[in-house]
């Protein structure tokens, strides 16, 4: 199970496959993630457990951003305007581990986050046409339930990238989760 990297009720404004023609340039079918849009200084918080990356684009690319891994899986966490952990510290799902901003290429303030399944530290699916990212949005209907304190909400043109549909009752409990 993952976790939201953002406190509260986070709004989602560009869902994952979107504006494939934007994306294209890049390689990609669609947009690799899902975006966040929340105002700099946000808290970002580890959505699993795995070791801490500080990567820096400048200004272009992913801008100031975090790389979470381990074995099974991977996060960036992109266009941060600060990072709160040490290159190579490992980080427990819930830790807050930055602050978001709007580095490298992005048009206004949002996080941006790609996550990709791993086996044995190696992406998994690369050739899936978004280099082995995968679709995280049915976690935000996860999040809906609140016993995990989080809720996604989506904005009009992101609503239809929000495919998958969940009964009620439908989702994993973490009783030990920090944030
Ligand atoms: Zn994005």
């Amino acid at each position: 199970m993952i976790f939201s990297p953002l406190p509260g009720t986070p709004l989602i404004t560009q869902g994952f496959g979107q504006n494939p023609d934007v994306y294209s340039t890049y390689g990609y079918q669609g947009h690799n993630g899902i975006d966040f849009g929340v105002p700099e200084g946000t808290i970002i918080y580890a959505p699993h457990d795995g070791t801490a990356e500080v990567r820096n684009d400048g200004a272009s690319g992913y801008g100031l951003h975090l790389v979470i891994s381990d074995e099974k899986r991977k996060s960036v966490l992109a266009h941060l305007s600060n990072v709160d952990v040490t290159n190579g510290q490992f980080v427990y799902q819930g830790n807050p581990v930055g602050k978001s901003g709007a580095t490298g290429q992005c048009t206004g303030p949002h996080l941006h986050w790609t996550y990709k399944i791993c086996k044995s530290g190696v992406v998994q699916n690369k050739s899936n046409g978004y280099d082995g990212a995968v679709d995280v949005t049915e976690f935000t209907r996860l999040w809906l339930d609140q016993d995990l304190h989080f809720n996604a909400e989506y904005t009009d043109d992101a609503k239809e990238y929000l495919a998958m549909d969940f009964t009620e009752n439908q989702y994993l409990k973490n009783t030990t989760r920090q944030a």
